[in-house]
């Protein structure tokens, strides 16, 4: 760490850097930080040694008021230079593990969390992977001042047609600056809307990636003067933003979800994961579909699912196994989406699909038909459950999950329930426009 830590105050020398932030996410995933000024690089050990003491009770779920002194502490291994800060006398960051005032890790800190349940994975073994497909709109203004897609394009356009082309470059490039392995970009089914895919790793670092990636996407279509937006469904009728979340477990370097030995090459291990994640469907979804929005993206006919089921071509079903074999062996799991707190989200995932392979948990048949082409009646005739449908069925659903509330922890569970149901309760009174069209003359 000392060698890593002469790397960082060489860096910080050599560009130039005047400010050091130490970041943190709050429940909601959303990246909080502190700047700290730097009037020497040496500054940094300090910084990395102490951390910062600061006020967890003013950040979203993460303390109450009446205890609320906490320590922000670098992560070494996270630090980068931001790329949308101005070059002289630029800007580093680090993200930060939250300790309490005695030193020991803070059992509200959803990064902690994460931490916590892949130690236990790592005692079997297990380096659980994720790799996030975060989609997003770029909006504008139209003369009416309503935002609306900033572009007519669709699935794969390029330009004139895509007005994102510039955008996404520039975000590429943002990207790689900050260490990423960007795999893919494109334009999206939806108008306005657009995916960059990166490259999967430990879900740790992924979940780090997605805090930074979806800052640096909000920064740079700042900068260029429009608006990012990684709201589910800002939109009726069109498809909505998922983070389909890939995931895998590699043992010594080789994928255990892998086993060329059976008809399709995967794993019984994947089944038994796949299990889980079925089994816990109806509590992870409060977790990985977190706000009201969501909900509006997870309807038939979107490319989103609706029911509880896994695949293989299948993109009508929760769960699917991609083509791929070998390494690239995995699951997707399709009703993440953008709004989640994705150190949550992985947390719960690998809850789940270990679950799912303590208990031999039979996934049943895979589903290979369209689900969107048969009614309610069909589906239930098939032994299919839905996903819920709102906030509320979600968060209800999470309250008789002890084993999601295990990879929540009681502290962060507490919190994010209060704070879901308020959520709902805030939506619940309001009466929109749609409902004086519907019932104006009853
Ligand atoms: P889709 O067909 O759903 O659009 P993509 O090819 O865009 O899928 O998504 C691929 C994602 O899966 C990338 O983030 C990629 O790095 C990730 N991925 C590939 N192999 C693995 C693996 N073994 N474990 C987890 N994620 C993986
Ligand atoms: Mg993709
Ligand atoms: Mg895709
Ligand atoms: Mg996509
Ligand atoms: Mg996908």
């Amino acid at each position: 760490d000392d060698k890593k830590l002469d790397q960082i105050i060489k860096t910080i020398e050599a560009n130039d850097i005047k400010f050091l932030r130490l970041e943190l996410a709050d429940i909601h995933g959303l990246p909080k930080s502190m700047a700290v000024p730097l009037k020497n690089a040496n500054d940094v050990e300090d910084i990395v040694n102490d951390g910062l003491l600061f006020d967890g009770s003013s950040v979203a779920g993460l303390a109450s008021i009446n205890d609320s002194d906490l320590l922000a502490k670098p992560d070494i291994n996270t630090f980068s230079t931001i790329p949308w800060r101005p070059e002289s006398k630029g800007t580093s960051r680090f993200i930060c593990d939250i300790y309490t005032t005695e030193g020991t890790p803070y059992d509200g800190d959803p990064r902690g969390i994460l931490k916590k349940t892949l130690e236990k994975a790592e005692k079997r073994g297990y380096q659980y992977n994720v790799g996030p497909e975060p989609e997003f709109f770029i909006i504008k203004k139209d003369e009416n001042g309503n935002y609306v897609p900033a572009d007519e394009a669709e699935y794969f356009d390029v330009e004139p047609l895509d007005q994102g082309t510039d955008i996404r470059r520039e975000i590429v490039f943002g990207l790689e600056e900050l260490g990423f392995d960007v795999e893919v970009s494109h334009h999206e089914v939806a108008a306005g809307q657009h995916e960059v895919d990166f490259k999967y790793a430990d879900a740790l670092k992924t979940a780090d990636a997605v805090i930074t990636f979806k800052e640096a996407v909000k920064a740079v279509a700042n900068n260029l003067g429009v608006k990012a937006t990684f709201m589910p469904k800002p939109f009726i009728g069109i498809n909505g933003s998922g983070m389909h979340c890939n995931q895998s477990l590699f043992k010594d370097g080789e994928n255990i979800f892998y086993d060329p030995n059976t008809e399709t090459q995967v794993s019984q291990e994947a089944l038994y994961f796949i299990g889980g994640l079925l089994k816990h469907a109806q509590a992870l979804s409060a977790i990985l579909s977190p706000t009201v929005n969501s909900y509006k993206r997870l309807v038939p006919g979107y490319e989103a699912p609706c029911y509880i089921a896994y695949g293989f071509k299948n993109r009508s079903t929760l769960l699917r196994i991609p083509a791929s074999r070998g390494l690239g062996t995995r699951i997707e799991c399709r009703s993440a989406d953008p709004s989640c707190n994705p150190y949550l989200a992985f947390s719960a995932l690998l809850e789940a699909g270990l679950d799912g392979m303590d208990n031999k948990l039979d996934p049943g048949e895979p589903t290979e038909e369209n689900l969107f082409a048969f009614s309610e009646e069909e589906i239930a005739e098939k032994g299919i459950s839905n996903l819920p449908t709102s906030l509320w069925e979600a968060y209800h659903a999470l309250e008789e999950d002890d084993v999601i509330i295990g990879a929540l922890g009681d502290k962060v569970f507490n919190q994010f329930y209060n704070i879901k149901r308020a959520e709902w309760d805030a939506y619940r009174i309001q009466v929109f426009d749609y409902e004086r069209d519907e019932y104006l003359n009853v």
